[in-house]
């Protein structure tokens, strides 16, 4: 029987004695192990009642068991949908109740909040620990031998990912068998993965990034990974000398740069790394590089797409851009109203299509429809420009464009003159109910210390730089910037914080 995505990863498996993760001071899981213990714990599923086509949530802590357990659900045609650790009971009775999961897995210490709700929900409750401990684990010790791994094509789907929910509440995106297995070989290829290769993984594995992006591209390549737990600089920096490439977020790039350890030396083993999630400002990319010669890979990609765009492996990686739409996918730029193409060099939606984009949102079809141009292509919600070198720039979200006297105020290019100057850690634009303007411009400072700075002084370092319309019409400094758990900025809070500002 043809399992599509477990099939491409069975075809590509290199000895069965090769390490996949290695995480901490426990025994390293080789690909032999990655068969045999997928093996039993999508008999445990079968056992446990699961059926093709059903959903199992999984809220657990980062470990290998995590992983296999995803493997698992591949492999008995069950749909996988991760959950963020950090939900809470009250967020967790959303997600369960619009999944409608047959099965919900949750870490050991929270059975006995969860078990009740999952249970009134209609779902089972099972447990998976970290140190091979769980009850979920004790039913597949049982299992023994191969499994035989559910029917499923390229359209059927492998996993509901809940979106970050950075601009609202999260929505579930349907993705297929053929979504992760093209985008994760499409990556492999553009970013030269061989079964040599060791990236360091910190990232968490309830996201696109760390799950599909890290774990199926390592899986499609035979190549390995180093697990940890969370990101820790100093473990990183241990880990480098033994490692070939890294996969993360900007935060993460930003405390390294920051790190005394970060040199040509520390990084001389490294050949990649790769950035993504939320903006890479051009200043860390620069410093990034002046401190250890590699210039870190930008990519773009969403929960709904998988990745779209990446900057090249070869060629330029140009600070602030996040590169050329990838093999197979296409890109434009859109007139955010009508849909009508924009000239190149304009600014306007970023709309894509291809074998990555997903199936829909789960359970929301209107939604679905509505983010979908007759032609197939998805809109992104994402505003960008493609330059005359055919980079792609993305300028912002759709719904963090400022609309200030009928003008178009794109935040990022106002950020971007704040962050330069000095005394200034990084800063947010947004737009706030205004009586004469409909938006006021306003712009959130996070101060370095370094330098003193104030609002006077900001306004008047704008004023000749930024036409009149774009500068602020008011400066408000913070401790730091209010972010979700992918380390992205939420503008809707610090919106929701200063409503009342110009009012
Ligand atoms: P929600 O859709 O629930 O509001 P979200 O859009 O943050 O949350 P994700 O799917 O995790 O959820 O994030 C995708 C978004 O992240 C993209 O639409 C884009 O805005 C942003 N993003 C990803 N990579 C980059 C990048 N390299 N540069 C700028 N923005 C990026
Ligand atoms: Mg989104």
């Amino acid at each position: 029987m043809s399992n599509h995505l477990f099939d491409a990863i069975r075809h590509r498996l290199p000895a069965a004695d090769k390490v996949f993760i290695e995480a901490g001071a426990r025994p390293a899981v080789t690909y032999g192990e990655v068969v045999g213990r997928s093996a039993a714990l999508a008999h445990a599923l079968v056992e446990l009642g699961v059926l093709p086509g059903d959903r199992v949530a999984v809220q657990v802590e980062k470990s290998v068991d995590a992983i296999m357990l995803y493997l698992a659900c591949v492999r008995a045609g069950a749909v996988f949908l991760p959950l963020n650790t950090a939900y809470t009971l009250n967020e967790l009775e959303y997600f369960i109740g619009d999944a409608q999961p047959r099965l919900v897995v949750v870490t050991p210490d929270r059975a006995d909040t969860i078990a009740p709700l999952a249970q009134r929900l209609g779902a089972r409750c099972e447990t998976l620990g970290t140190a091979g401990d769980g009850s979920l684990l004790e039913k597949a010790g049982a299992a023994t031998g191969d499994f035989s791994d559910v029917a499923r094509g390229p359209d059927d789907l492998a996993a509901i990912l809940y979106t970050s929910g950075t601009t609202g509440r999260s929505k579930g995106a349907m993705l297929s068998h053929d979504n992760l297995a093209s985008n994760a070989l499409t990556l492999a290829d553009y970013w030269r993965f061989t079964a040599q290769d060791v990236l360091i993984h910190a990232l968490p594995i309830f996201h696109t990034h760390g799950l599909f992006v890290a774990t199926n591209v390592v899986l499609l390549t035979g190549a390995s990974m180093f697990f940890l737990a969370k990101f820790d600089p100093d473990e990183i920096f241990r880990l480098m000398p033994r490692a070939t490439c890294m996969m993360g977020v900007p935060t993460f790039y930003v405390r390294l740069v920051g790190h005394p350890g970060l040199t040509q030396a520390a990084t001389a083993h490294m050949r990649l790394f790769v950035s993504g999630s939320a903006p890479l400002l051009a200043e860390t990319h620069r410093a990034f590089f002046e401190k250890t010669g590699h210039a870190i890979l930008e990519r773009y990609g969403m929960t709904e797409t998988n990745m779209n765009t990446s900057n090249p492996y070869g060629g330029d990686r140009v600070p602030g851009t996040v590169g050329f739409p990838l093999p197979g996918v296409s890109l434009r730029i859109a007139d955010p109203e009508t849909g009508a193409p924009l000239a190149q060099g304009e600014i306007g939606m970023i709309e894509v299509k291809g074998p990555n984009v997903f199936k829909g949102y789960w359970r929301m079809p209107e939604k679905t429809a509505a983010e979908f141009r007759p032609d197939g292509f998805f809109i992104t919600g994402d505003l960008g420009k493609i330059d005359t070198r055919g980079y792609v720039h993305i300028v912002g979200r759709g719904k963090d464009l400022v609309i200030s006297g009928g003008y178009n105020v794109y935040p990022k290019e106002v950020e971007g003159e704040i962050d330069r100057l000095k005394g200034v850690t990084e800063s947010a634009v947004i737009g706030l109910p205004h009586p004469d303007f409909g938006e006021g411009v306003t712009a959130v400072i996070v101060k370095s210390g370094e330098a003193p700075i104030d609002e006077k002084a900001v306004l008047g370092a704008l004023d000749g730089r930024l036409a009149k319309f774009k500068q602020p019409k008011a400066v408000i400094f913070v401790e730091e910037l209010p972010r979700n758990t992918m380390g992205k900025v939420q503008k809707n809070v610090l919106r929701d914080t200063y409503k009342d500002m110009f009012a």
